[in-house]
């Protein structure tokens, strides 16, 4: 239905809205009216319907149902949205840290009797157009949901999941490639020393290299000591390879089947069609058994406890002496209570969300420690729930005033309870999050959903947020004392409670290391020669197995003429408010109205670039106007979905050395609340507060502890952007903005015993970017409250006309673009134009106590519009399934690794917790000589391009449409164009991009490596160590 021209787009604008956002308003026919139909007590293809509720504040029908022969539960939700979501949850009780559940996870998708060739789930990803493919393992549960747009491709999806979870191959060989062996360091020299490999071996060891992680997990382990959260579900690295094949096959057997299993569907795809596939391919195998998989209550303690554990030094931490953790654990009730854990859930963030909350009010504000510990809250992700509450970067010596503090603290909330305008303000917030559209609704729901149901509590219930809403209401008049007695109960006469500290150990690492030799030589001393020869011959032949030329022709397939050829369009007009530029985008936004504003940095003095993302981070957390910043946080949550500043760098679409730069504003409110919202905004532009420095402080400490608990789990994108540093300018304020050298920075700032001078920083830098003459708007809202908002926008800009002022650019080579393409003479975005800018070639490395490495190499290409950019696209796709998937993680045992075509014109090779570094880079090298080699087929290529474009079609959701054109100036048309060079891309193109753009002498390229001690690196002066 749409055609290129510019008729069609101007009639466009008229009519409002696109094909499939109309069926939205098309109620009679909509999927959540069908499903009303369905009768309890109603057959179903072996189901039997259960109970039917209409749940209008989700403009959903749910429909419940029990499948007759097996037990097996089912939950449909029906809802007019086309990224159709499907998932299966089984319950999984671990009572060892074998990891069982975990490794099971990972070996069901490396083959199943329909589909037996190996790694389907893998191979799916390329012969599929998903939104959303994975798989979880929870303390209790494990869960493998998907999401797509397309209805063959669910049925391909659904028929792939169903075999892998209840008929996988589970062979032997899968269980060492994922679990845990025992291999020659080199597999092919039999006399190199023998090692554990396997990739949850490895993902665990990463994940534990987290501190924040490995806090939790010990909390969980002791608060329930008595069953299954006793144990590490993950898999404790050193218990790992404890496990057996057969105890895996064994817990298979017991765990995933359908009487143990819970069926989620949700979309606007038809129910019958799901029940019969479901049956017709898994469910009529099997006869119901009962899988005792209850996880029994936990005893109450008749007294608190304490207990101290251990964990790495973190070399990125604010402050050195201050990296203790503290925290006091409560158990609570059961989860499955849905009203009490609603109830539970409002009075943990009374007691700790925001710079109102008693507990922030207490704790973090005397800057006793960064931030509040890495559990922190409610929690309903076991069968009984619980709250945490204390601190992370703390010193030793303020253990006893913690404990005080938090004891004190819950006294006082006995005695004086709750202001009635915050308790409105969570309300407020519950209605926005009801109302705004995200693009993985489906995918929420289910986690939403998971832990309540796979206890037995109803989900149903769980969906009907606002007759929680309504009863809590109800209580409050009722008993004005209702919450401050439920303090009482559950904090201050509850005696199942843990105090947990943690602290650093410097010899942390070494003992790590010392405890995994140990558990090796155990395992090998004993080996006689000819087991040593048959590891040996295992190591062979799975790299056999791994090297070997994939037969994929078993699994299901989407082809590339299923892609819609052509793009849809999203109509948006320009129009301008108080001489500044706006673009409107009608969408049915369910009432939110979306507001953005892009603020130019051109005119801000260089030396300021660094504090731009923290200017970000304070601007809306200080104060403003009248209001000081409790007040304002209270305002922000009343009136508004949430206001933030972030900063912006946009490569360019045609140059590689331009880009624009500047910070967005973003904020979303309900209808009503315009006037407010931008009353805040103008306060904001106007009247800023920037000079209390115990405030900033406080900001400062949260924000880099922030930033260094972040790496371990993103290293790979620290790793990524350093690589592109010296490449592109753009690549350059990349790192400036948002990688290591950022960290670093706030790191430093933290330490900083006296903030004035970046006190008297921050408004120079508001000067420069809450310039109305470098700024322009953008608004989603609903074609009814346009004109509304567009009235509450001039009224606005009236309001801070004053912050409008000619400033001159620092750089002088400013290029123009045109907002509307097609209005040359309109208004404009300024790029900057780096012509003399010189990439050149840098390798660094970060030494982090981390056991694992995160390994990156960019490349500098070319920009979006160049013709080789879809090539470059699509090759990266190839690149990562066939060849780099297979050495970094199958062979290398890293978590993940791969290559892509980054925006700014850089393709980067990334791997992520991965044991090796020099090996990874040389994979990187041979994954490129593989291309140059052309040893891919016409079905590689395709399946590359199902998977490039499964992400260009990803779906937008209402508030976010036009954004790319907004920020970007990609217009409709030029997506449409990379999209038929993407269809266009051949064997010939791919050949040719890896030799003129990849090959040695051809590249200009940067590493970075983050990871641990490295004699490698060490040793070669071409390296840069920090
Ligand atoms: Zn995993």
């Amino acid at each position: 239905m749409f055609l290129q021209t510019k008729a069609v787009l101007q009639k466009l604008r008229y009519l409002g809205f696109n094909g499939r956002q109309q069926t939205w308003r098309l109620k009679s026919t909509s999927a959540a009216e069908r499903a009303l139909q369905y009768q309890p007590g109603q057959n179903i293809h072996g189901f039997t319907v259960r109970e039917v509720v209409a749940v209008p504040d989700l403009f959903l029908t749910a429909v419940k149902l029990t499948h007759d022969k097996t037990g097996a539960q089912y939950l449909h939700a029906a809802r007019d949205d086309s990224n159709n979501l499907f998932s299966v949850q089984l319950r999984t009780t671990p009572m060892d840290s074998t990891g069982v559940p975990h490794i099971l996870e990972h070996t069901v998708l490396c083959g199943s009797e329909k589909y037996p060739c190996r790694d389907p789930f893998f191979k799916m990803l390329n012969r599929s157009l998903s939104t959303f493919m994975n798989a979880f393992t929870a303390s209790d549960y494990t869960m493998y949901p998907f999401s797509t747009q397309n209805e063959k491709d669910f049925q391909n999806l659904l028929s792939v999941y169903l075999d892998a979870v209840f008929f996988p191959c589970l062979r032997e060989q899968d269980f060492w490639q994922e679990g845990w062996r025992l291999e020659n360091e080199t597999p092919t020299d039999p006399n190199s020393p023998l090692v554990f490999k396997g990739v949850v071996f490895n993902e665990m060891k990463g994940a534990f290299s987290d501190n924040e992680q490995l806090y939790a997990q010990h909390l969980q382990n002791k608060l329930y000591p008595d069953h299954t959260y006793s144990v590490v579900s993950g898999g404790e690295p050193l218990a790992i390879p404890d496990l057996t094949w057969e105890q895996l096959k064994h817990f298979h057997a017991t765990h995933y089947h359908p009487s143990n299993a819970r069926f989620f569907t949700y979309g606007d795809l038809p129910l019958e069609n799901h029940l019969q596939q479901i049956q017709e391919e898994a469910l009529s195998k099997f006869q119901r058994i009962d899988p005792n998989t209850q996880v029994p209550p936990q005893p109450h303690w008749a007294s608190p406890r304490e207990d101290r554990v251990t964990c790495g030094p973190d070399a990125m931490a604010p402050d050195p002496a201050r990296q203790n953790t503290l925290c006091v654990s409560y158990l609570l009730g059961d989860i499955t209570d849905t009203f009490e854990g609603f109830t539970l859930g409002l009075l943990s963030s009374l007691m700790i969300s925001g710079p109102n909350s008693p507990f922030y009010k207490s704790l973090i504000e005397p800057k006793i420690g960064t931030d509040f510990s890495s559990v922190v809250g409610y929690d309903g992700s076991t069968k009984e729930a619980s709250f945490s509450i204390g601190l992370q970067g703390m010193a030793e010596d303020d253990t006893e005033k913690v404990k005080q503090i938090i004891s004190q603290t819950i006294d006082d909330i006995i005695q004086t309870g709750f202001e009635e305008e915050r308790i409105e303000a969570l309300l407020h917030k519950i209605e926005i999050q009801m109302k705004h559209q995200s693009t993985n609704f489906g995918l929420s729901l289910a986690s939403y959903i998971a832990s309540s149901w796979n206890h037995d509590g109803d989900p149903v219930e769980l969906l009907r947020i606002s007759d929680s809403v309504a009863k809590f209401r109800e209580a409050l008049k009722e008993k004005p004392r209702f919450l401050q007695d439920k303090v009482k109960f559950y904090f201050k006469e509850n005696t199942h409670r843990l105090t947990l500290a943690m602290s650093p150990d410097e010899t942390y690492m070494d003992k790590q290391a010392e405890a995994e030799e140990e558990k090796l030589q155990k395992k090998i001393q004993d080996l006689s020669d000819s087991d040593r020869k048959e590891i040996h011959e295992k190591g062979l032949e799975l790299l056999a197995a791994q090297s070997k030329t994939q037969d994929a022709s078993c699994l299901p397939a989407l082809k590339v003429s299923d892609i819609e050829p052509t793009i849809s369009v999203t109509p948006v007009q320009m129009s301008s408010a108080g001489g500044v530029p706006v673009q409107l985008c009608e969408q049915p936004t369910n009432g939110l109205v979306y507001f953005r504003a892009m603020c130019s940095l051109n005119t801000l003095p260089e030396e300021l670039r660094l504090y731009v993302p923290l200017f970000c981070t304070v601007i809306t957390k200080m104060g403003c106007g009248a209001l000081d910043y409790r007040q304002q946080a209270q305002q922000m949550d009343l009136r508004t979905g949430g206001m933030s500043v972030s900063t912006q760098v946009i490569p360019d679409s045609t140059h590689l050395d331009t880009f624009e730069q500047g910070v967005l504003l973003s904020s979303s409110c309900l209808e009503r609340n315009l006037p407010h919202m931008f009353q805040l905004w103008s306060d904001l532009f106007n009247k800023p507060h920037f000079d209390n420095e115990e405030r900033l402080r406080v900001l400062v400490m949260m924000s880099a502890q922030e930033l260094a608990n972040g790496i371990s789990y993103s290293g790979h994108m620290y790793a990524m952007t350093r690589g592109g540093r010296h490449l592109t300018p753009a690549g350059d304020l990349e790192e400036t903005f948002g990688g290591m050298e950022q960290v670093r920075f706030m790191k430093r700032i933290a330490e900083m015993s006296d903030l004035s001078q970046v006190v008297r920083t921050l408004p120079r830098i508001k000067k420069h970017l809450f310039n109305l003459d470098n700024m322009r708007c953008a608004i989603n809202t609903t074609p009814q409250k346009m004109s509304d908002t567009t009235a509450e926008l001039e009224s606005f800009m009236k309001d801070v006309a004053g912050n409008r002022k000619k400033r001159k650019a620092v750089r002088t080579n400013i290029v123009k673009k045109p907002l509307d393409p097609e209005d040359d003479a309109g208004p404009s975005r300024k790029l900057i134009s780096e012509t003399n800018f010189q990439p050149c070639q840098m390798k660094t490395f970060f030494q982090l106590p981390f056991p694992v490495n995160f390994v990156s190499e960019s490349i500098r290409t070319v920009p979006f519009s160049h013709e080789d950019y879809a090539s470059l696209c699509i090759l990266g796709k190839m690149m990562t399934a066939k060849y780099l998937h297979g050495q970094i993680r199958e062979k290398g045992g890293a978590y993940g690794g791969g290559a892509r075509m980054g925006g700014g014109g850089l393709f980067s090779f990334y791997s992520y917790r991965d044991p090796n570094s020099m090996q990874t880079l040389s994979a990187f090298r041979k994954g490129v000589d593989w291309a140059k080699s052309g040893q891919f087929t016409q079905q590689d290529i395709d399946e590359a391009k199902l998977s490039v474009f499964s992400a260009v079609d990803s779906p937008v959701a209402p508030g976010n449409k036009g954004m790319s054109r907004f920020l970007g100036g990609v217009t409709d048309e030029m997506k449409q164009n990379h999209r038929e060079q993407l269809f266009a891309v051949d064997h010939k193109n791919l050949v040719d991009v890896a030799e003129r753009y990849l090959g040695v002498g051809q590249r200009t390229c940067g590493v970075a490596i983050l990871g641990p001690e490295n004699n490698t690196i060490k040793k070669d002066p071409s390296w840069i160590v920090k």
